[in-house]
């Protein structure tokens, strides 16, 4: 057996190879062959990830085919396997295949976009399920450890990490049933599966004060301290403790210096043996000694200590002795003795700061504290504890440690309020019959553009349509632009499919994305839908039964490195491979879908009115209520008809600055924006800071130079004070007067986000932007700061165009509508229409009516004209004319070499040979329709110290002649590109 494979190298791409090698070396592109050892043969599928020996090194490699047929040269073999599973399905191998050939693009470039994580090399011993049938009768500890493998391959501390009883024991009998086999693989862990691990309280309050006394290190002056308070007697022989505790007397000495315990020395006691009515009678006998009678006249009869006596009295030893000696008196010996000190209550809390058990004491007062299990953090925070604190108790009996495999869920600790689906209005019945049919089909047909405007009830489709495929036991995905901006979005989704939906965007952690990837892979209850970027679409879904597409149009879905993918046309291909619906949606289309729409390639489905509009009834078969039927029509009412969208006004700057007004207010939005803050609604400004400050315009007349030849905007340097065409790199003066009109008042555009804030001192401000921080949640908060109402005014770029639902927003202001307009990208137009409609839709959403005013030099342009009216269609029509006398997408295609250096000099001859290669395939393959524009200078000309010049292919089929193109260090193709800056 034989693997074709595709080698993980990021030299997969050489240098002077010529960008269609991968596409014209057939399946698999530039992959190599290998040989299957046996131990692998049965196991290996397409889509392992796998080791192989590659010139000297180790390298991953996915598997692209399996074949029996031996190649005609020597092969080597396959090392071992990564995962124990296929990465990658057959359709992400398929779906890798075309991203590599469309986009012309290395095709392990295109497969790792669908790999989890990010893999290094690192070697270790993994456990893995083999495909051998489990019998009924394993021990219950073999059984579960065996489910554990199954459910995923990992080390011994990983599989064994979800069990509650781990044995080793287990393992190799199920190694030896070859059930599961052990292996090594040499990726480091992927992040690894999270697991809880929780502290158990097993033992009862008397229990913990039994036991608490004998936690923490050993203290022979707290065994002492036990030891006495054990007793009954107060005092006790010294000898009987160093026996019992096995101490030396000399140790139990110095301890007692601590004053917890008291230590009496062994001593000699005396005591006189006659009785009180003897006495006279000896004392008389022993006249003739008069200090033995004195000292036997005060010696009392019971024993007292014999030194202290005679200390006291006076008496020398030797009288004492012979006192003895005549049976008068008597001693006795008293051994060492110690007693206890302390107060008998306190030696408990004494012996636990004696050994170090503080620790212990307080876990064990902070269980008994807390109900349930906490998890192991929490009691770390809680205490002082260590791991050892935990596992003495644990030893002791008290506490159990308790591990859990779990998800990272990223939609973890948000509630969401579940939400029935509403009845649909009659137009939305009418989408929805089409969407139905086409998931019920085998073959589902072109995908569909679902156009209607904002809060035509869109959403509501694409909920339909996934509780649909959700009923048949499939996943979908939904794919949003900025979704780690608009939670608002996700919540939609989250409240109608409760528990069953979540998330992937680039604000989640690697084990939050291992996770959800992890998930989706095994077809895991909480991953049927998935709502994310643009790469959602790589996930390992296995049965995708709908792929949606929101706000279609958005750039964002354009990935702007290798592979250069926009993910609209990938998920096209996509439905394609599987058979199954795709649902774009927009209220602005991108010309390309609409065009696509007209032309029958595309299903178009409209929803012109807003829900709950005037003529908006809910179409769900109650009797006078349904209206007439009404023949579905290609063609969508004109917005302008739309009753209910906010009005737009187009203030022209040019007549305000005829006034004499020359802040970037115009009186009208001055005046609005007075009376909202009167009357503590909310207004959005809308700045466009992309392409300010760079093009000459005719403050009178509105005239923009622009280039004769490319009919794109030219782009002021104040350097060398001229005008340049980023197309075609034409230079041009700049002009002192406006060739239309004659004005002196020409001259380059900017505007400023600062002055909003002087002009407005009292509003209280909030700035929103793609810029405003890269920390995670920022933008969520800015917005329900302003949802909140802390601030008056948000003031935002492109951003504020984003699904945003304000309700008390009751204006919109666009400061300068022209700034996008005049850049050097023949999209320029479509972006600046699309912008001014969706922000034009921000307002007027909640129940108070909404109001836009548009400011701009040119009151007069097509785009601006037709935003304001919500005209699509008269938009299009005009856009169109353009773009079919320019032969811009969607009449051709274009790709664009782009060639960067740290010199100029060098990018713009790379640029020049790059042009001079593409002339001679031109002439050679003689393509119709096919000519170059450029090399030129990018508009963003230099960037990270790269200078960046282009060169643009105008082709029906670009790929064509790109794919004869012997590429350089620095070149990069980018194909159908969204963005000619
Ligand atoms: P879009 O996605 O086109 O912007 P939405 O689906 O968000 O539109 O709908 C706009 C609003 O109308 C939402 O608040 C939604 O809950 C509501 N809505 C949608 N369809 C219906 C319906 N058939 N009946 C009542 N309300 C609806
Ligand atoms: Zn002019
Ligand atoms: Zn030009």
């Amino acid at each position: 057996m034989y693997a074709e494979v595709c080698v993980n190298t990021p030299l997969s791409r050489q240098v002077g190879l010529s960008l269609g090698a991968d596409r014209e070396a057939g399946l698999g592109g530039r992959s190599f062959t290998y040989a299957v050892p046996e131990r692998l043969a049965g196991r290996l599928e397409r889509g392992h990830l796998v080791w192989v020996p590659f010139r000297s090194r180790r390298l991953q490699a996915v598997v692209l085919e399996l074949t029996d047929t031996a190649p005609a040269f020597d092969t080597l073999e396959i090392e071992a396997l990564v995962w124990a599973q296929p990465v990658l399905t057959p359709t992400q191998l398929q779906l890798a295949r075309w991203v590599s050939a469309y986009y012309l693009a290395p095709l392990i470039e295109a497969l790792r976009l669908m790999l989890p994580v990010r893999i290094t090399q690192r070697g270790r011993t993994v456990f893995v399920r083999t495909r051998e049938p489990a019998p009924s009768d394993l021990p219950r500890g073999q059984a579960e450890l065996l489910a554990q493998i199954a459910d995923g391959e990992g080390t011994w501390a990983e599989v064994s990490a979800g069990l509650r009883v781990t044995q080793k024991a287990d393992l190799e009998p199920l190694i030896a049933l070859r059930l599961v086999a052990r292996e090594v693989a040499f990726a480091s862990s992927p992040p690894r599966p999270k697991v809880d691990r929780r502290v158990r309280l097993l033992a009862d309050a008397p229990a913990i004060a039994r036991a608490l006394p004998a936690l923490g290190r050993t203290s022979i002056e707290a065994d002492i301290l036990l030891w006495l308070a054990g007793r009954e007697d107060p005092a006790l022989p010294l000898a009987e403790l160093c026996a019992a505790l096995g101490c030396t007397p000399s140790r139990a000495r110095e301890l007692s210096a601590h004053g917890c315990f008291a230590l009496v020395p062994a001593r000699t006691l005396v005591r006189r043996r006659a009785s009180g009515g003897e006495l006279p009678r000896l004392l008389e006998k022993l006249a003739g000694a008069r200090k033995q009678a004195d000292a036997l006249a005060v010696l009392p009869e019971h024993l007292v200590d014999e030194a202290g006596f005679r200390a006291e009295h006076g008496v020398a030893g030797t009288i004492m002795n012979r006192l003895v000696a005549q049976g008068l008196a008597e001693r006795a010996e008293e051994p060492a003795r110690v007693s206890l000190t302390l107060d008998r209550a306190a030696v408990a809390g004494e012996v636990v700061r004696l050994r170090g058990a503080e620790k212990h004491r307080q876990v064990l007062e902070a269980l008994q504290r807390h109900e349930g299990p906490p998890l192991i953090g929490c009691v770390y925070a809680d205490t002082d504890a260590t791991l050892d604190t935990l596992r003495d108790l644990q030893a002791a009996g008290l506490i159990a440690l308790e591990a859990e495999v779990t998800w990272r869920d990223p939609l973890a600790g948000r509630e969401f309020k579940p939400d029935q689906p509403p009845a649909l209005t009659a137009d939305q019945q009418r989408a929805w019959a089409a969407i139905l049919d086409g998931i019920g089909r085998a073959e589902p047909g072109p995908a569909t553009l679902l156009f209607g405007v904002t809060g035509s009830g869109k959403t509501e489709i694409y909920l339909r349509g996934i509780a649909e495929v959700l009923r048949c036991g499939r996943q979908a995905v939904v794919l949003v632009p900025e979704i780690a901006l608009t939670p608002q979005t996700v919540q939609r989704f989250a409240a109608r499919f409760p528990g069953k939906v979540t998330v992937w965007h680039s604000e989640l952690s690697d084990g939050e994305r291992f996770d959800v990837w992890r998930r989706v892979r095994s077809g895991h209850p909480a991953a049927q839908v998935v709502v994310g970027s643009r790469s959602a679409l790589f996930l390992p879904f296995p049965e995708l039964g709908l792929i949606v597409v929101d706000e279609e149009h958005e750039s964002t879905y354009k990935q702007e490195r290798t592979p250069r993918y926009h993910a609209r046309r990938a998920a096209i291909e996509l439905g394609r491979i599987s058979a199954i619906p795709v649902l774009l949606g927009s209220a602005t289309p991108a010309l390309e879908t609409y065009y696509a729409a007209r032309s029958g390639a595309i299903q178009l489905l409209t929803l012109p009115q807003r829900v709950g509009s005037r003529g908006q009834r809910t179409g769900n078969g109650e009797p006078g209520t349904n209206e007439q039927p009404v023949p579905y029509s290609l063609f969508p009412t004109p917005y302008s008809l739309v009753p209910d969208l906010p009005g737009v006004e187009i203030v022209d700057m040019r007549q305000e600055l005829r006034v004499g007004n020359r802040t970037m207010f115009s009186r009208s939005l001055a005046v609005a924006l007075r009376e909202v803050l009167a009357r503590q609604q909310q207004a959005i400004l809308y700045l466009n800071r992309r392409g300010s400050a760079s093009f000459v315009l005719c403050r009178d007349c509105g005239h923009v130079e622009a280039c004769p030849r490319c009919a794109v905007p030219l782009t002021y340097h104040g350097a060398g004070q001229v005008l340049i065409c980023h197309h075609c790199n034409r230079r041009y003066p700049v002009p002192a007067i406006c060739p239309k009109c004659e004005s002196r008042r020409i001259r380059y555009f900017g505007t400023g986000t600062e002055t909003v804030k002087q002009a407005f001192p009292s509003a209280r401000t909030l700035r929103w932007d793609r810029d405003v921080t890269g920390a995670k949640g920022a933008h969520e908060a800015i917005l329900s700061r302003f949802a909140e109402r802390e601030a008056d005014i948000l003031i935002g770029t492109q951003m504020i165009a984003k699904g945003l639902d304000l309700p008390r927003v009751t204006l919109v202001g666009v400061i300068a509508a022209d700034t996008g307009l005049f850049l050097p990208d023949f999209r320029a137009g479509e972006r600046t229409f699309q912008l001014l409609t969706q922000v034009a839709g921000r307002a007027g959403r909640g129940d108070l009516a909404g109001r836009v005013i548009v400011q701009t030099y040119r009151p007069d342009h097509y785009a601006i004209v037709a935003a304001s009216h919500h005209d699509f269609e008269g938009f299009y029509r005009q856009e169109m004319a353009f773009r079919r006398e320019q032969g811009y997408p969607p009449i051709r295609r274009l790709a664009r070499i782009l060639v960067s250096d740290t010199q100029a000099a060098k990018a713009q001859a790379g640029a020049g040979r790059a042009a001079e290669l593409l002339k001679g395939e031109l002439a050679r393959l003689a393509l119709p329709e096919t000519d170059l524009i450029g090399p030129a200078p990018c508009f963003f000309s230099q960037g990270r110290g790269l200078y960046r010049w282009q060169v643009i292919v105008r082709s029906p089929d670009p790929a064509r002649l790109l794919s004869g193109l012997p590429m350089e260090i620095g070149w990069r193709v980018d194909v159908d590109p969204v963005d000619l800056l």
